[in-house]
Formats: structure tokens, C-alpha cells, sequence
């Protein structure tokens, strides 16, 4: 025992256990989840009308009198096993609303649908990829003596893109402070679309809503230079939504008219602050209105969603962007292992945040994400299902059915998380063959395969 390492001998250690083969059911049922969080409690299920105890679960049973379940994170970075599972979800999410299916009906992808993409404004010139970075004939530079173009034609993978030419030109007041007002925008970008279409055709705007309904799922992306910008599917049903058909006058082509127009318009101003004035935010310049069109096999629709479930899964740490636990003292802004760009801007947060003008922003406690405090992904409620029904369905696959006319009383405590050294080898463990598993299965779907 003594030349094995301290994880093996908590490995073995869990192994040994008499409640082993219990815990390990544990363990697969969370699929191997690399931070699981520990619950105490107990669930009854009665018959409503009687009394009768129909079913009874207790983690004084269960070894360590706990139950693990999954952590859930969306950060492949956090947790492998959970992210792919709600990458799965939001795929499913974005494409039921996209194609139909999980309760929404089918007739929904001959619908005017949009993909839109929405930019943040430049903060300021950064080196980029591809060509020649920022070419200037003329040379020049910046009061700060650094030079106004770069001429290098950078690799995809140099550190250097997204980062300011000059760091004491670039904007960072305006780029947090865009960051905390990017969500009031898209709710004026969709509020302005609504009255767009009223509007070109002669309904007054209160009236819309008798007329049609518009529907969306957005997911933020965060850019090289570390500036969310915005993914968005739109979708014009009846005012009814997915079950109704819109009137003659929702076609795709007045849906991206209006989509233009209302991008190139709204705006957000930020409070007035003494040390910063008031910012006006508006999109970037660059805009994409693309039409998804209804072909039978549905292939673009599937590609829109896997592109959305892919941004999902992206933790801050992967795309640069922030960190992925919060960031409560300057000291971890210091030590985060973030760019210099990006501990500037979590430092403009921490400044910012100081401010009381600022103080509904809560731009401290948003540091981790630079300011930004929307969720990853957003949808209306008439877009298409909710990940929380989409759980559910799961549950059912796994034989937890609701008993009509029973009543649950349940007690929950939380009682820890994470795994032991050992544990999180196990868990590993059963995390890989959930994924074999998994590719497996894929393959065996695919038309012509798996004729075993
Ligand atoms: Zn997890
Ligand atoms: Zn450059
Ligand atoms: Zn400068």
C-alpha cells in the first residue's frame, strides 16, 4: 500500500466499503459529475386521499446518509459530465422551437425565422486574426507613443489577439458599462422590433399582441477581445404562439426589415457619473440577419443549435473571458489567470462598482464575468420547452413517474459537495464510459449504421 499514491488508497478505501456497490449507483446516476453537491433529507408520497404511504425515501439509508446529485454546472471546464448533458438540453431547447418536437408542434418551422447575430461597439482597435492585423500606411502614434496600426499577420493561437494596441486608449469604463447594459438592450432591440412590425402595417402598437407574437432564445458569446455579443434565433408565430399561425402580413422579409431597423436604433444610456459622463450604447456596426429556410431535412436548423449548445457549454476560463467562480476581493483580480486585457477590465469592474451612481449595476459582483449579468442563454416563454421540463422528461425515462392524485412532502438539507481524491477518480471513471456509451449510441442511430 505504501508506494501507492494518496488517490489510489482513497480509491481503494471507497472500494472497500460495504455500501460500495450503493454509492457507486450514486455515482452513475449523476453520470459521474465531478462536483456533485451531497443532500440530507427525506421524500414521502401520499395518497391524496387516504393517507396511505405509497412511497418512502430516506438518506438515513443511503451510505454517509447523503444523496449526491449533479452539480448541473454548464461549464465544460467546471464539470465535463454536466455540460454535455445541458449542451444537450439547450440543443433540444433551441431546435424544438426551430423544428418542433418536445410539445411544440412541427408547422413552427415554416414560420418567418431569423438567425441574428448583434455585435458590441469598438472600446478601441485590437490586434485580430487572419490577414495583415491593422495595416496603416501612413505609420503613426498614439499620445501614448505606441503605434496606430500593427502590420503582423498574427496565428490564429498568438495571445496577442483581442488584446488593445495601445491598453491607455482602449475604452474600458465603456466596455463593462456596455457589458452591464446589454441585456436592457436586447429587451428594447425586441420590444422595437414588436413596434416596427405594427407599425408597417398600420396597427397601432399597443395592438400587436392581438395580431402576433414574437418569440426568441439568444445565447451571449464572449469575442476575442473579451465583448459579448449576441446569437439570437427570432421566430413570428400567431398571437397565440407556437400552436398559431401568423397573419399574412409576418413574412420573412418584413421580420428582417423590422430586425434591421430596430438593431440600427435602440439604444441604452448608462446613469450620468461625475468621472465617466453618460455613454449612449448601441450595436456594433457589424449585424447578421440570416433567414433560416424550411427544407424537409431540416439540417440548417439543426446546425443553428448545435451552434447555440456549443456557446453554452463555454466556460470564461475557456474563452478568456473572466473566471468561472466569482471574484469577491482585489487580491483575486490580481492572481486571476486571466490576460492583461481581462484583469484590466475586471479591475474597471471593481472601480466601477465603487461608485454609487453604479450601485444597481452590482459590477463587483459580477467581476468574474466583466460585468455582464445576464444568463448565458435567455429565451421567451413561447420560444419552445424549458430545461426544467426537458429534467423532467429524463426523470421519467429513469422510472420516476408522477402517481396521479398523490401528494409529496420532502425535507432537504445540503450537506456538502465535491468528491474525495478517490471518489473524483471513480467518478471519472464512470464519466468516460457514460461518453462511450454515448458515442456509441450516436453511431448506431445514424442511417446505414449500426446494423449489428
Ligand atoms: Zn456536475
Ligand atoms: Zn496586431
Ligand atoms: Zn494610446
Amino acid at each position: 500500500m505504501r508506494q501507492l499514491s494518496e488517490v489510489d488508497r482513497d480509491a481503494i478505501r471507497i472500494a472497500q466499503d460495504p455500501h460500495f456497490s450503493r454509492w457507486l449507483e450514486q455515482i452513475t446516476a449523476t453520470g459521474g459529475c465531478a462536483h456533485p453537491v451531497h443532500l440530507s433529507g427525506s421524500t414521502t408520497t401520499l395518497d391524496g386521499t387516504t393517507g396511505e404511504i405509497l412511497r418512502q425515501y430516506d438518506t438515513r439509508d443511503e451510505p454517509g446518509e447523503r444523496l449526491l446529485v449533479r452539480c448541473r454546472n454548464r461549464r465544460a471546464t467546471v464539470c465535463a459530465p454536466c455540460s454535455r448533458l445541458h449542451a444537450g438540453d439547450t440543443f433540444h431547447l433551441v431546435r424544438a422551437g426551430l423544428m418542433g418536437g418536445k410539445n411544440v408542434p412541427t408547422a413552427v418551422r415554416n414560420r418567418p425565422r431569423l438567425f441574428v447575430t448583434l455585435t458590441a461597439p469598438s472600446f478601441g482597435p485590437v490586434h485580430r486574426a487572419g490577414e495583415r492585423c491593422r495595416p496603416r500606411r501612413d505609420g503613426g502614434a498614439c499620445e501614448h507613443g505606441r503605434p496606430l496600426g500593427c502590420g503582423t499577420e498574427h496565428a490564429a493561437t498568438d495571445p496577442l489577439i483581442g488584446q488593445p494596441l495601445c491598453p491607455d486608449c482602449y475604452d474600458y469604463n465603456g466596455h463593462v458599462l456596455w457589458h452591464a447594459h446589454a441585456s436592457k438592450l436586447w429587451d428594447r432591440f425586441v420590444i422595437d422590433v414588436r413596434r416596427r412590425l405594427a407599425s408597417s402595417v398600420g396597427l397601432v402598437q399597443s395592438g400587436f399582441a392581438d395580431h402576433a407574437r414574437l418569440s426568441f432564445a439568444r445565447v451571449a458569446e464572449y469575442q476575442k477581445r473579451a465583448a459579448v455579443h449576441v446569437h439570437a434565433v427570432i421566430r413570428l408565430d400567431g398571437p397565440d404562439g407556437p400552436t398559431d399561425e401568423p397573419p399574412a402580413w409576418g413574412t420573412t422579409d418584413r421580420l428582417t426589415d423590422a430586425v434591421r431597423a430596430s438593431a440600427g436604433r435602440v439604444l441604452v444610456r448608462t446613469p450620468y457619473s461625475p468621472s465617466v459622463g453618460e455613454i449612449v450604447f448601441r450595436w456594433g456596426a457589424q449585424l447578421d440577419v440570416r433567414p433560416l429556410h424550411a427544407d424537409s431535412a431540416g439540417s440548417g436548423d439543426d446546425a443553428v443549435a448545435a451552434y447555440v449548445a456549443k456557446y453554452v457549454t463555454k466556460g470564461a476560463s475557456e474563452t478568456g473571458a473572466g473566471t468561472d467562480h466569482k471574484v469577491t476581493t482585489r487580491a483575486d483580480i490580481d492572481t486571476a489567470p486571466v490576460s492583461e486585457h481581462v484583469r484590466t477590465l475586471m479591475r474597471t469592474c471593481w472601480r466601477l462598482g465603487g461608485l454609487p451612481e453604479y450601485a444597481s449595476l452590482r459590477l463587483r459582483t459580477w467581476i468574474h464575468s466583466l460585468g455582464y449579468r445576464g444568463h448565458i442563454l435567455t429565451k421567451s416563454r413561447a420560444y419552445s420547452t424549458t430545461y426544467a421540463a426537458l429534467r423532467a422528461e429524463r426523470a421519467q425515462h429513469v422510472g420516476h413517474t408522477e402517481i396521479p392524485g398523490a401528494v409529496t412532502d420532502s425535507h432537504w438539507r445540503y450537506v456538502g459537495s465535491g468528491h474525495t481524491p478517490g471518489a473524483a477518480l471513480i467518478a471519472a471513471g464512470v464519466a468516460e464510459d457514460v461518453a462511450i456509451n454515448r458515442a456509441a449510441a450516436a453511431e448506431s442511430s445514424q442511417p446505414g449504421g449500426g446494423a449489428v
